[in-house]
């Protein structure tokens, strides 16, 4: 047995199988081989497999997304059955008797180039797919694809994983997530947390550990690979006791988040995708308190259309039967980067074009995911928050192009709901400090202390180095929320908190002293707020 710590970033026991996860190689090397047919049927293996991908990805996008955003991987497989595209991949390894990466992958450049160059705007837009399918066939024939067998649920050991990554994985097969690199305040570890799976961070991974049986202990940061019979047993019982507290939390559900005292707060949920509301409705959340709808933006290739995002905005809200459901507006840059948007690389991109600064820079986007929010406000009690804003004046444009995009859909006769709550993320000491300005202007406040922590200490939250220094509890962050609070109630606007300490247990006490109003956090973490609240005397 190998026992190992690390840096817990979600609590838990799991315990099975460990899969490596290996990205794909980016770069591919032009190597000469002696039979060109045995390399003609390698290909013609790989680009199988990749159809196979493609099929299972259509059928999970249409579950998830339905029709219009599934279609993208039904032309991926119509493209891969290309004749020029076949040939020439063909005439490549025959004539130049060169490797099947290398004959794909400049197959891929070069359609890619000209679809590029092309006037019309369809075949323009074929070029990052033909790119795309090229990838996917040297994915396979790296081996990388076929790597990751997730068949049965499994534990993922993994370099690093992105944000774009952790969103495509079938979340029911995924027992738990282990990396070497990553931070507890990356929103793969906020994923985790929403999953309510046992993650760790830091931790020392080795190649032949992949397929051992495994324990990963997120309460104590400690990882058993090949454990004895012994600690099996023993996790076993600690594993059972866990689901028993689990099951005894249930017995919550329905009760009022209310102190011994009589002071009540709303506890609601943060999610990421459409699929987490079943987590949020089984864990008796009173609404949802940060969708990060930039989610839907990542893991695709292309900008969701309106109607995808409207979509999933209305399953949303009517899944949640008139609870309120408080939308944040696209968040993307720092360490959720989405290609398709074409940003600029940047030295210091967590200070850089970011979340409401794309889009109020790209108004086109801004506005379909806007038209998309208040035709979905229609059918349920949705809520739009905006991130990242530093100034009033940040707040009134805003303002103006949501009634531009009310005023359209007033001409189009498309309803609305007229009076749509709106609010706005404290997350930049800019609007802790300018609060009582801000409060004039929206209804609500949410205070997003995992980036207010960041920019207030000067530490990035990804970067594992630093967390000795990040420090959430620091005295100016509890001052700032604390001044948000009293801003907020002073100007009318009601004040939550959505970041990571919004959960956290040693502060629960001190934000109710303090007047909060509400509290969003990972749906698997309400109940046992729940509990710690209703045994609380503020009075006491
Ligand atoms: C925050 O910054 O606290 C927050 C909730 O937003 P995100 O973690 O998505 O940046
Ligand atoms: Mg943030």
């Amino acid at each position: 047995m190998i026992t190992i710590k690390g840096k817990s970033s979600s609590k838990g026991i799991a315990i099975g199988r460990l899969v490596k996860y290996v990205k794909p190689e980016a770069t591919v090397k032009r190597e000469k081989v002696s039979d060109v047919e045995a390399e003609v049927a390698r290909y013609e293996t790989a680009r199988d497999t990749a159809k196979e991908q493609l099929q299972k990805l259509y059928d999970k996008a249409l579950k998830e997304v339905g029709e219009s955003g599934a279609a993208i991987f039904e032309v991926h497989q119509m493209m891969l059955e290309d004749e020029d595209y076949n040939d020439s991949i063909y005439n490549m390894i025959r004539t130049d008797a060169v490797n099947a990466e290398f004959a794909v992958a400049k197959t891929g450049e070069n359609f890619s180039e000209m679809f590029a160059g092309m006037d019309d705007e369809y075949f323009a837009a074929r070029a990052t797919d033909v790119k795309d399918i090229s990838e996917r066939i040297v994915s396979v024939l790296a081996g990388v694809a076929g790597s990751l067998d997730m068949s049965e649920p499994v534990i993922l050991m993994a370099e690093d994983l992105a944000p774009s990554e952790t969103v495509q994985m079938d979340k029911s097969k995924l027992l738990a997530f282990v990396t070497r690199l990553g931070s507890a305040n990356s929103h793969t570890a906020i994923l985790a947390r929403t999953m309510g799976i046992p993650s760790m961070v830091e931790v020392d991974i080795q190649d032949d550990w992949d397929g051992k049986m495994t324990i990963v202990d997120g309460n104590t940061a400690t990882i058993y690979i090949d454990p004895t019979e012994e600690v099996m047993v023993k996790m076993e019982a600690l594993k059972a006791e866990e689901t028993k507290q689990k099951q005894l939390l249930l017995e919550l559900k329905g009760k009022e988040n209310v102190t011994l005292d009589g002071t009540k707060v709303n506890l609601y949920a943060n999610i990421g995708n459409v699929g987490d509301v079943a987590a949020v409705l089984a864990n008796d959340a009173g609404g949802i308190g940060l969708f990060r709808s930039e989610f839907l933006y990542l893991g695709t290739d292309n900008y969701p259309s309106e109607e995808d995002q409207f979509n999933a905005y209305r399953t949303v809200a009517q899944n949640m039967a008139g609870k309120k459901v408080i939308i944040r507006t696209l968040d993307i840059g720092a360490d959720k980067q989405v290609d398709y948007f074409q940003l600029d690389k940047e030295d210091n991109p967590a200070m850089g074009l970011r979340a409401i600064r794309i889009c109020l820079e790209r108004p086109a986007i801004f506005k379909t995911q806007l038209r998309a929010l208040l035709r979905a406000s229609a059918f349920g009690n949705i809520s739009i928050m905006f991130p990242m804003i530093i100034s009033v004046e940040e707040v009134k444009k805003i303002k103006g192009i949501l009634e531009e995009v009310k005023a359209e859909l007033r001409e189009a006769n498309v309803a609305f709901k007229e009076d749509i709550e709106i609010g706005i993320m404290i997350e930049t000491p800019a609007s802790v400090m300018i609060s009582d300005l801000l409060a004039e202007e929206v209804d609500f406040f949410s205070i997003g202390t995992n980036d207010l922590t960041q920019y207030t200490l000067a530490i990035d939250r990804q970067n594992a180095k630093l967390e000795p220094f990040y420090n959430p509890h620091h005295e100016a962050i509890l001052r700032m929320i604390n001044m948000v609070i009293q801003n907020g109630h002073k100007g009318g606007a009601w004040v939550g908190i959505c970041g990571e300490l919004g959960a956290d247990p040693e502060l629960t006490r001190r934000f109710m002293e303090m007047g909060i109003d509400e509290l969003s956090v990972s749906p698997s973490l309400i109940l046992g707020l729940r509990k710690s609240i209703r045994e609380m005397d503020l009075k006491g």
